[in-house]
């Protein structure tokens, strides 16, 4: 890809009709197939568009109202896409609704490059006791990635492994559930055996923890901070597979009291990682939310 420095700033457009072919062209990356031989994806809202941008992604076009386009602070935002290339496009409502296939669409769509790791180079990234990689057995849904995702990125966990077949984390669905921690997390996909096989390179140096309804250990009980960790989890449906579970050094499970036969998986990662993780946790003010009385 040329450098951000040398590249030829992107044109203004306007664009009034669905049927305009660049609409139509946007409106189609929401079909994986599309998303894969482009090898681009759509972003919703000013935050997301912010966050890739300062993140480093490559942003393709930017599509917005043009009530926005004349917003003096976005156009500061659309002027530095501009300048590493990207295409502005101002569009009507009925276009915004058309490619985001909402009735109240965000007055900002981004079309930005994918971009994947090497699994290598997210588990590679595993070097001090507390550091952690999220590994994901044919995750399904796009809410529960999108979700994982996002409660990697607050946990500070160093990536997410994809194993199999998964859901894209480029979908609309998973995008927006992100909350923009996709631009924060390293993502990287293989195939099972290519994970086992990572699995035995890594034995000993890493501890691989796979949660599993019938895991024999109590993830209370587990010393998470004495070796890097690959967290393990498994497919909504079917759990891990016979062959992933036998590659993780321990099986994990987490109690519950009620009539669930499980929990959801994004919420059992959650809870894994956030023990995994809670000497490396810190108090911190979050801009923008409300404060309250300690009284
Ligand atoms: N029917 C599936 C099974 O037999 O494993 C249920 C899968 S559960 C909805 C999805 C994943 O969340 C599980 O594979 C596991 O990784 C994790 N999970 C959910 N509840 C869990 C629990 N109580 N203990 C350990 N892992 C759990």
């Amino acid at each position: 890809m040329a450098d951000a420095a040398v590249k030829t700033a992107g044109k203004v457009k306007s664009v009034t009709s669905t049927a305009n072919p660049l609409v139509k062209q946007i409106k189609a990356l929401a079909m994986k197939k599309n998303r894969d031989r482009e090898g681009v994806f759509l972003a919703e809202g000013r935050k997301l568009l912010t966050d890739a941008m300062e993140q480093g992604w490559q942003i393709e076009t930017v599509v917005c109202s043009s009530e926005m386009a004349a917003d003096p602070g976005f156009a500061a935002t659309a002027a530095r896409c501009r300048a590493t290339g990207a295409d502005i496009l101002e569009v009507n409502g009925k276009v915004l609704g058309a490619i985001s296939r909402r009735d109240n669409p965000q007055t900002v769509i981004a079309v930005i490059r994918q971009r994947w790791k090497e699994a290598n180079h997210i588990a590679g990234s595993l070097k001090a006791p507390g550091d952690i990689v999220i590994a994901l057995d044919r995750v399904r849904d796009p809410g529960n990635l999108g979700t994982i995702i996002r409660a990697a990125d607050a946990a500070g966990a160093k990536g997410i492994l994809l194993i199999g077949e998964c859901t894209d984390p480029f979908s609309l669905e998973a995008v927006r559930a992100t909350m923009g921690s996709l631009f924060h997390v390293p993502i990287a996909r293989l195939s099972e055996d290519e994970f086992v096989a990572m699995a035995l390179k890594a034995a000993g140096g890493v501890q691989i923890a796979g949660t599993h309804l019938q895991g024999a250990v109590d993830y209370r009980s587990i010393a998470w901070q004495e070796k890097p960790v690959i967290l393990v989890m498994g497919n909504e449906q079917q759990g891990l597979t016979t062959n992933l579970a036998g590659a993780c050094d321990k099986l994990v499970f987490i109690p519950m009291a009620g009539q669930a036969d499980s929990l959801n998986l994004a919420v059992a990662t959650g809870i894994v990682l956030f023990e995994a993780r809670r000497d490396n946790l810190v108090m911190r003010t979050i801009e923008g939310a409300e404060g309250v009385s300690s009284a």
